[in-house]
């Protein structure tokens, strides 16, 4: 029958802040000291304030961020043109010297933390916590990407009829196009580049026009690490820029995340032009929901929600952007969440107390408050902002035929009620925007999240937590649909993307 799972199971769960601080993946190696888990004979994390405070020092002593010159599409052009006299040379270095570069950048991520958590936050708005997440994750993907290279790259004998050798080996495939968004300005335009480098592609890295400095910085680590000058060109610069790179005929491939729309025109780039077939590696948004049914821990929802829709501003493509709550607990539960929004201070992302910085930039706020405007008569409760760029987490109570159809990139939360009879038409209404990226259930019905979970169609499907912080190597993320051609950054499969394969047969 239908299993309950008990409450006190639920509570048994560790909290975030212990998640966060959890040991990684077995193949990554821990994290060095304020990023290393301390813990109390009771379990419980200690000591990660004081250790802060020499690293805040740090970070506010820090020089401003300083933005490279922009790429021009000439200087595009000229990038693929020396990384594909470059590629031949990085393609044929032994994976082992490949994989040691890049672990060496990841330990220079690490020593270098102040100083780059200095231009996330003045830079991107991003908060210490958000900061310290974000070089742990970037040095996680440099080091599961290592280990994963020397794991693949290998040559594998296959079988074959007697007076017959059969062999298959993956090689880089040449200059790939890596494309970045700016809300992971580092750890997502690192993990594109060291994926496409661990399997002897060179790389074009495009950051965000918004977030030119932390990757200015990135690739300076990486170059200084060992990867040769002209295997790895940094180009900063707007669509146009964008556009050089990918419609390239040396072109070998393009990793990309951002939105549905560029991923689209990426897309018709590729198709248009003169070089070969090449594969597009997209990961964009999505309009992801939760569900609470009436079984749900109304606490551990309230705080699973909090943290998904608001945390980082919101400014996650994992972040949950609407719920769907059972009409019984709704008013319960929304109490509960507008209660622990209240308590997120807004603020200096410097400021170790701030628990949600700026929005990106002006456009950004410009349409959050368009959204929030034309639904004005929905709003069920909002912060207060202290102005500037600070979009207030907000909530609308949505009535039955409203439809949430595109993503909207900040702290908004969209909630709407359910009757129980209703939950097949809250699945299908779901899965028809169309996204696919993360998705989670609060319920207790061990029956009920297994027949949810099989028919919606989501990457990262969360139960019982948060939506948010997929972990290398053991959330592997990426979505489907509009919301990516699947492939999952930190995962297993991840670099069969970005190799040639190919097999000799040999007459013996
Ligand atoms: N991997 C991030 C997470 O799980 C989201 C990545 C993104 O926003 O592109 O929260």
């Amino acid at each position: 029958g239908d299993r309950a799972i008990p409450v006190s199971e639920l509570l048994e769960r560790p909290s975030d802040a212990l998640r966060d601080h959890a040991p990684r993946h077995p193949q990554i190696p821990l994290p060095k000291d304020i990023f290393r888990p301390r813990k109390n004979s009771a379990g419980i994390e200690f000591g990660h304030r004081a250790e802060l405070d020499p690293i805040t020092a740090a970070m506010q002593a820090a020089p401003a961020p300083q933005a490279p010159p922009e790429a021009t599409p000439a200087d595009a052009n000229r990038a693929m043109e020396t990384l594909a006299k470059a590629f031949p040379a990085w393609r044929d270095t032994p994976v082992e010297d490949r994989a040691a570069i890049l672990e060496t950048a990841a330990d220079a991520l690490e020593d270098d933390r102040a100083q780059l958590m200095s231009i996330l936050a003045r830079e991107a708005g991003k908060t210490i916590d958000d900061g310290i997440a974000e070089i742990r994750e970037a040095a996680d993907f440099l080091r599961y990407y290592a280990a994963e290279a020397r794991r693949i790259m290998v040559t594998t004998p296959l079988p074959g009829p007697a007076g017959e050798e059969n062999v298959h080996t993956l090689t880089g495939r040449g200059p790939f196009v890596a494309i970045a968004p700016w809300n992971f300005p580092l750890a997502i335009f690192l993990g594109q580049v060291a994926a496409a480098l661990a399997t002897g592609n060179t790389v074009a890295a495009k950051p965000a026009p918004q977030t030119p400095a932390i990757a200015k910085a990135a690739i300076d680590i990486l170059h200084k690490a060992g990867v040769p000058k002209d295997a790895l060109h940094l180009v900063p610069g707007g669509t146009e820029t964008g556009a050089a790179l990918t419609s390239h005929p040396d072109t070998a491939g393009v990793v990309f995340t951002g939105s549905t729309a560029t991923a689209k025109a990426i897309q018709r780039a590729l198709a248009a032009s003169d070089g070969p077939i090449v594969p597009l590696i997209a990961e964009t948004g999505g309009v992801n929901a939760m569900i609470a049914d009436a079984t749900a821990l109304p606490e551990q929802v309230a705080d699973d929600v909090t943290a998904s829709a608001f945390r980082s501003a919101g400014q996650r493509c994992s972040a949950c952007r609407i719920l769907y709550v059972q009409e019984d607990v709704a008013d319960r539960i929304l109490t509960m969440i507008t209660g622990a929004a209240a308590t997120l201070r807004m603020g200096d992302p410097l400021d170790p107390a701030t628990d949600i910085g700026p929005v990106i930039d002006q456009p950004a706020l410009d349409r959050l408050k368009a959204h929030v405007a034309h639904w004005q008569d929905r709003l069920h409760w909002q912060a207060d902002a202290p102005g500037g760029l600070f979009m207030p987490p907000t909530i609308l109570d949505l009535r039955p035929d409203d439809r949430l159809t595109e993503e909207i990139f900040g702290p908004i939360l969209h909630v709407k009620r359910y009757a129980a009879a209703d939950l097949d038409k809250v699945i299908e209404e779901i899965n028809a925007t169309g996204y696919g990226l993360t998705f989670a259930i609060h319920s207790r019905i061990e029956a009920k999240i297994a027949k949810v979970l099989g028919r919606i169609e989501a990457g990262n499907l969360y139960v019982n937590r948060n939506q948010i912080g997929a972990i290398v190597g053991s959330q592997p993320f990426g979505g489907r649909g509009l919301s990516g051609t699947g492939p999952k950054a930190g995962g297993p499969l991840y670099l069969t993307r970005f190799v040639e394969e190919r097999v000799t047969s040999t007459d013996t």
